[in-house]
């Protein structure tokens, strides 16, 4: 099984390019947003004690996220592996990946980064709140929150995964989404 993780700020295109690569590798797309919206909606104990965090722009705890990334692995069989977008995003979630594709005889296959700066990530969450009408989208200061948790507790994951030789990094700005997603595709081929 092949772990990939997708990774990058808010908007920085993860979900977009998401598709294109799950298809070409016969691999399952896993968003953990997406995952925790859909129990919001549901209703489910979970999506009541993530609601609130995640509509102020904080992280959900951690064994929430990594326990529905494991159940997902148990739990999915017809791939060739997945694609992790939007998880990890803090060292002690890193680890936690690192111990269930351990357990799995396996490891995470290499992490494509899409970077997009600050201005850009505002610029598109403000377009993306008019589309989707994401909670978390809605306000400004909330933006503002997910950035700054971005740089303060996922960040460290790039040094992480550098150390580790997993870490490749593409432009997600400026370019055409057919350009970004162009070069999200050759790095994957090149690793
Ligand atoms: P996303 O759709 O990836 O932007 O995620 C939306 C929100 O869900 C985030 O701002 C967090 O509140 C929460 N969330 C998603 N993934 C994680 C994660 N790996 N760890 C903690 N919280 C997460």
């Amino acid at each position: 099984m092949k772990y990939y993780v997708l990774f990058g700020p808010p908007g920085a295109g993860k979900g977009t390019h998401a598709g294109a690569l799950a298809q070409k590798y016969n691999l399952k797309h896993l968003s953990t947003g997406e995952l925790l919206r859909a129990e919001i909606a549901a209703g489910s104990p979970l999506g009541i004690q993530a609601r609130d965090l995640i509509a102020a722009g904080n992280l959900v705890p951690d064994e929430v996220v990594e326990g529905m990334i494991e159940a997902a692995f148990d739990s999915i069989k017809d791939v060739d592996g997945f694609l992790l977008d939007g998880f990890p995003r803090t060292l002690p979630q890193a680890e936690a990946l690192d111990r269930i594709t351990a357990a799995r005889n396996s490891e995470v296959t290499g992490v494509i980064s899409i970077m997009i700066p600050d201005e850009e990530v505002f610029r598109r969450i403000a377009r993306r709140a008019e589309i989707e009408g994401r909670a978390d989208d809605a306000s400004q200061a909330t933006i503002a929150h997910r950035i700054e948790t971005y740089h303060a507790q996922t960040e460290p994951l790039i040094e992480y995964y550098r150390n580790a030789g997993k870490y490749h990094e593409v432009n997600g700005y400026p370019g055409t989404i057919e350009e970004v997603r162009e070069r999200v595709l050759t790095m994957v081929e090149s690793i």
